[in-house]
């Protein structure tokens, strides 16, 4: 018998840890929420013989936590990689999602994104040190602060940690029925500044420059870079201008989402979103932003490793899955393009993230917590 496979998984006792961390908000840059987080991760490794090093990031984020569970194990060995922070802002669980159980259902900010997952992955740990079993490759966990806003601090951190791992597990949640996730787009973020002259519009409209105006054709220009069979995608999100019904805007600005599928058109896609520039006259243009998040392929070091998870879910009892390439990236992204075997979504099943609708499901409890520990015990 595979020691994964032993062992009744007490699924309430996870919820119940799922729970204490769900009842912390810890909503991006809100540092002191964050922290809690942080501390009462730390107590859940007490007594397993794991190593918690606090890393202070020193700004409004919080902080990052490594722990390593075989600290005196130095060859290269299984990173799994959480984030702490939400993007429910506070009150959101004395309000709009409170903690609440509807049969399968369990609801609250964060508990599918990515707190369910999180614990799980910290309970498969736990067992695996409580029945004192051995695994192949040492194992470290990174809980960082900051995933939802595009992981400003933690990136240079993971991307440091990562180099000298074989495998990258990401605790983010599944997705359709239990999907793992094996592919992601990359991400870029900008924000497009135009600047023009103001003037009383009834009295002197000839002497000013909109820059509503210019913004406008702009916006349709970032429209058209919209390419969905390449998996190129493009939105402008947000717009802020002028300072009157009666003049002429002097300042605009957007922010611009962009997504794609591809290494390769990464870059010349940056170009084209940098180079933006108004035709019209007397309109200074500036855009900044950059590639926040590189595609996650789905490439053979990825296939690999997929394999040889489908093959453990079926001693569990399930067909494991896994999705379409998804929108949405996540720190699995900076490991594959590292070169990394990285899985994700092996967080809990579920639906609604981000939403005030957000739940995981009970029953997904168990098979990944299974999931999750016989990776830990058979990848070498
Ligand atoms: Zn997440």
């Amino acid at each position: 018998m595979s020691p994964f496979l032993d062992d009744r998984v007490d699924s309430d006792a996870i919820l119940d840890d799922i729970r204490s961390i769900v009842a912390i908000e810890s909503p991006s840059r809100h540092a002191a929420g964050v922290n809690c987080v942080l501390e009462a991760i730390v107590h859940f490794f007490n007594g397993t013989g794991a190593v918690c090093e606090r890393y202070l990031t020193g700004d409004a984020l919080g902080d990052i936590l490594r722990v390593r569970c075989h600290p005196s194990r130095n060859e290269p060995g299984i990173l799994v990689l959480s984030h702490m922070d939400t993007v429910h802002p506070l009150g959101t669980l004395a309000g709009k999602l409170p903690w609440r159980r509807d049969s399968d259902r369990v609801y609250g900010p964060g508990v599918y994104d990515m707190k369910g997952g999180l614990m799980l992955a910290i309970a498969a740990y736990q067992r695996i040190a409580r029945a004192r079993r051995h695994t192949p490759l040492p194992i470290t966990f990174l809980f960082t602060p900051d995933e939802e806003v595009s992981s400003p601090t933690s990136r240079s951190f993971i991307e440091r940690e990562a180099r000298g791992y074989r495998y990258v597990l990401v605790t983010e949640p599944a997705r359709d029925g239990g999907k793992i996730v094996t592919a992601r787009k990359g991400i870029g973020a900008f924000i497009v500044r135009t600047h023009g002259r103001p003037a009383h519009s009834g009295s002197s409209p000839d002497k000013g420059r909109s820059a509503i105006a210019a913004m406008a054709e702009l916006v349709l220009a970032i429209e058209r870079m919209n390419d969905p069979p390449r998996g190129v995608t493009t939105n402008v999100g947000l717009i802020n201008g002028g300072t009157a019904r009666n003049t002429v805007a002097e300042d605009c600005m957007i922010e611009v989402d962009l997504r794609f599928s591809d290494r390769a058109s990464a870059s010349a896609l940056e170009a084209n979103v940098l180079a933006l520039k108004s035709s019209r006259p007397d309109i200074e243009t500036t855009v900044t932003g950059r590639i926040t998040r590189p595609p996650f392929a789905r490439e053979k070091i990825v296939d690999l490793v997929f394999d040889q998870a489908a093959a453990i879910a079926q001693e569990i009892g399930f067909k494991l899955e896994s999705t379409a390439p998804v929108g949405g990236g996540s720190d699995g992204n900076f490991t594959v393009a590292m070169g990394i075997p990285t899985l994700d979504g092996l967080g809990v099943d579920g639906d609604g993230a981000h939403t005030n609708e957000e739940y995981l499901k009970y029953s997904s409890i168990e098979p990944r917590t299974r999931l999750m520990q016989g990776l830990m015990e058979r990848l070498s």
